[in-house]
């Protein structure tokens, strides 16, 4: 079948490799000049299946609240008068109960888990190369009493199979010698040796340059204005260059994939989560970490990439804004480099902010939708990277009416 996805970000390029993996003729298309443009430009970096927790949990609501008269939380709320904010937020909400994030948990999980070993399998089919680091990650906290927190909330996903140890402030030295910078600042980890790390954006720029030897076409500066329906099917794409029809269309639009859907009758309950993304250069005499990981205190997650040092923070609930200033990275830099005062070079920045496509329980829509022929991969939140393979090989599966390798549950629809 002919085969036109709109969005040429993670989602968007694993969902073309799959299609055409599976003998379709696809086109991409994507507004930007080239893929991985927006939010899957630069991301933490971390395939992290040992953190499969949904954020709606029953202490995020606190924290929002608090993150309105405090300037330096992860957590932002900025409420706005914006109706599709406040059903989303409520919808989010409803999910912050222990029986919903337990729910979840393992089905992020048995996804993330299922992802990883499809992004080996593409890895290698594809040859791909993007400064990957398959030594696990470390997940640290800072007093004894988060670290046991922390390991009880990850008891699901040991249940589950997942590997993980608890490590004490020597044994994540031993384990990471970076963290040596670290004296007295944390209290342990729990390291997840399965879990890993790489450039989620060459990644993407790799993939799509391997499904283009594969024969699928990608058109750039294309920006999809509207889903012209007729009896119950797409009938093509208005854009801006003019019509664009297809047998097939996936949607991997992003942020962006509710307002084409509305217009059509599907309200997709996908929000923006504004996260701050900043890299700096590693040089000779750094002691840069080589494992990835989360200060689950801070909220702030890293990772290395080649001669790179990625850092990130922040998840800000205000709108499609993207903008950003450097006085907004000031409190993330400060705290990491508190934490690791020698990994990198901090007064060399480079400063990203982007937005998460955000379910309320954390979990994409993937498969078919109400029309026919239209097909979604969208709303990967928090852990699109760690998701993108596994998501688009479900998806390719159920437009080719196989039985899916995993049962994805219905997500949860207003
Ligand atoms: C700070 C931060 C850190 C993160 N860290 C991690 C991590 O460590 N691990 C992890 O697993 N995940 C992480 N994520 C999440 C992950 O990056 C996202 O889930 C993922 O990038 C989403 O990919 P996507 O393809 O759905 O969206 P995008 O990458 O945004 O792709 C959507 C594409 O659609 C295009 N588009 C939109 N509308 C239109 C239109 N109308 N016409 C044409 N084209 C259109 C856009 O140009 C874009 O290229 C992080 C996210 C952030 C913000």
């Amino acid at each position: 079948m002919d085969a036109l996805v709109i969005g040429a970000g993670l989602a968007g390029v694993t969902a073309a490799w799959e299609l055409s993996q599976s003998g379709h003729t696809v086109t991409v298309l994507d507004r930007q000049p080239e893929a991985a443009a927006e939010t899957s430009y630069a991301n933490a970096g971390l395939i992290a299946t040992g953190h499969a927790m949904p954020w709606a949990s029953p202490k995020v609501p606190g924290i929002l609240l608090k993150s309105l008269f405090t300037a330096d939380q992860a957590y932002r709320l900025r409420p706005r008068l914006d109706w599709h904010m406040m059903c989303w937020g409520l919808s989010f909400l409803r999910q912050c109960t222990n029986r919903r994030a337990a729910e979840n948990t393992a089905h992020a999980y048995r996804l993330c888990r299922y992802a990883q070993s499809r992004l080996h399998q593409v890895t290698e089919q594809a040859r791909l190369n993007y400064d990957s680091r398959r030594g696990g990650l470390l997940y640290v906290f800072r007093s004894d009493s988060a670290l046991r927190e922390g390991v009880k909330h990850r008891e699901i996903i040991k249940d589950m199979g997942h590997e993980i140890r608890v490590l004490t402030v020597d044994e994540v030295v031993e384990r990471e010698p970076a963290f040596a910078q670290s004296t007295g600042q944390i209290a342990g980890a729990v390291y997840c040796p399965t879990d890993e790390s790489g450039d989620a954006r060459l990644f993407s720029l790799q993939l799509a340059e391997a499904c283009r030897k594969q024969g699928v076409r990608f058109v750039f500066d294309c920006a999809v204005d509207r889903l012209v329906v007729e009896n119950n099917r797409v009938k093509c794409l208005s854009t801006a260059s003019g019509e664009r029809d297809a047998d097939i269309y996936v949607l991997a639009s992003g942020v962006e994939a509710p307002r084409l859907t509305r217009p059509i009758g599907i309200d997709l309950p996908i929000y923006p989560v504004k996260g701050y993304s900043v890299t700096f250069p590693v040089g000779q005499d750094h002691h840069a970490p080589s494992i990835g990981g989360v200060d689950e205190d801070r909220l702030i997650a890293f990772s290395r990439l080649g001669d790179r040092l990625r850092v990130t923070s922040t998840a800000e609930i205000a709108g499609y804004d993207v903008s950003y200033k450097p006085a907004d990275f000031d409190h993330m830099i400060e705290v990491f480099s508190a934490l690791m005062p020698d990994a990198a070079d901090y007064g060399r920045p480079e400063y990203w902010s982007c937005l998460r496509p955000m379910t309320p329980n954390g979990r994409p829509f993937v498969g078919s939708s109400r029309y026919d022929n239209l097909y979604l991969n969208v709303g990967h939140g928090n852990m699109g990277w760690t998701m993108a393979c596994g998501t688009a090989r479900l998806l390719a599966d159920a437009i080719d009416g196989k039985d899916a390798e995993l049962p994805m549950q219905a997500p949860i629809l207003r």
